[in-house]
């Protein structure tokens, strides 16, 4: 744990007014704790197995951040919904969270998860198919789900010029979308990791998502 990266980052955060997500996928609750201790309230958490056994045991004030793919048999488990679902990768899971959302009579938060990088592998919607999909109204079908905004990832690359393009190319199609839904809900641009969150910030960020830099290599 590198406490003092940890103030460095948040005092950052803080200034400009973005949400630090500390990312403690595999760490120990210990580990967890000691932020805890530090004043960290929002953390995430990419399994759903691994948050349920996590939480149980934490203070009942952590925010909890969904940030990871979610298999759509899985939603199941999310009783009592996390603070907010970074992962909103495509419509089958949409459909999914919004059944299980209606079936707690609770709203799930969410955001959507945009395929930004060069990456074969990395999840997400085009920006293209969520313009046509928000400009068609699709999303007010989703009676169970509040869209918060959009979350997204560089490509994993030493090259910060093309992570600054696909920052701004989410930021573009943050701003292409917002229109369509209420503007005092969806406001966050999820975007930002211990490699980029700089680049992030400048790129108009509202929520980073930071692990190793804080917590140490995995
Ligand atoms: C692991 C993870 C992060 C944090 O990555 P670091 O490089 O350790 O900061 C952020 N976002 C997602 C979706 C992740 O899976």
């Amino acid at each position: 744990m590198d406490l003092e990266a940890y103030r460095k980052i948040n005092t950052l955060c803080g200034e400009q007014d973005v949400r630090l997500v500390a990312v403690s996928k595999t760490r120990t609750v210990n580990e967890i704790l000691e932020l805890y201790h530090q004043g960290q309230r929002d953390f995430g958490e990419n399994r759903i197995q691994e948050w349920i056994e996590k939480k149980d045991v934490l203070p009942g004030d952590i925010r909890w951040h969904l940030i990871g793919h979610i298999q759509t048999n899985k939603v199941k488990f999310l009783s009592p919904p996390p603070f907010l679902i970074h992962s909103g990768d495509r419509i089958s899971l949409i459909e999914a969270l919004n059944k299980e959302a209606e079936k707690q009579g609770k709203k799930f938060n969410v955001l959507l998860q945009v395929k930004i990088a060069q990456e074969e592998s990395k999840y997400g919607f085009s920006v293209d198919e969520l313009i046509q999909w928000s400009s068609s109204g699709q999303h007010k079908q989703y009676p169970g789900l509040v869209f918060k905004g959009v979350m997204g990832m560089a490509t994993f690359t030493d090259d910060m010029l093309q992570v600054s393009r696909e920052f701004k190319a989410l930021r573009n199609c943050f701003e292409r979308i917002v229109p369509f839904f209420s503007p005092s809900e969806f406001r966050e641009i999820s975007m930002g990791m211990s490699g980029d969150y700089d680049v992030a910030i400048e790129e108009g960020s509202t929520m980073v998502r930071i692990g190793s830099s804080i917590f140490g290599p995995r």
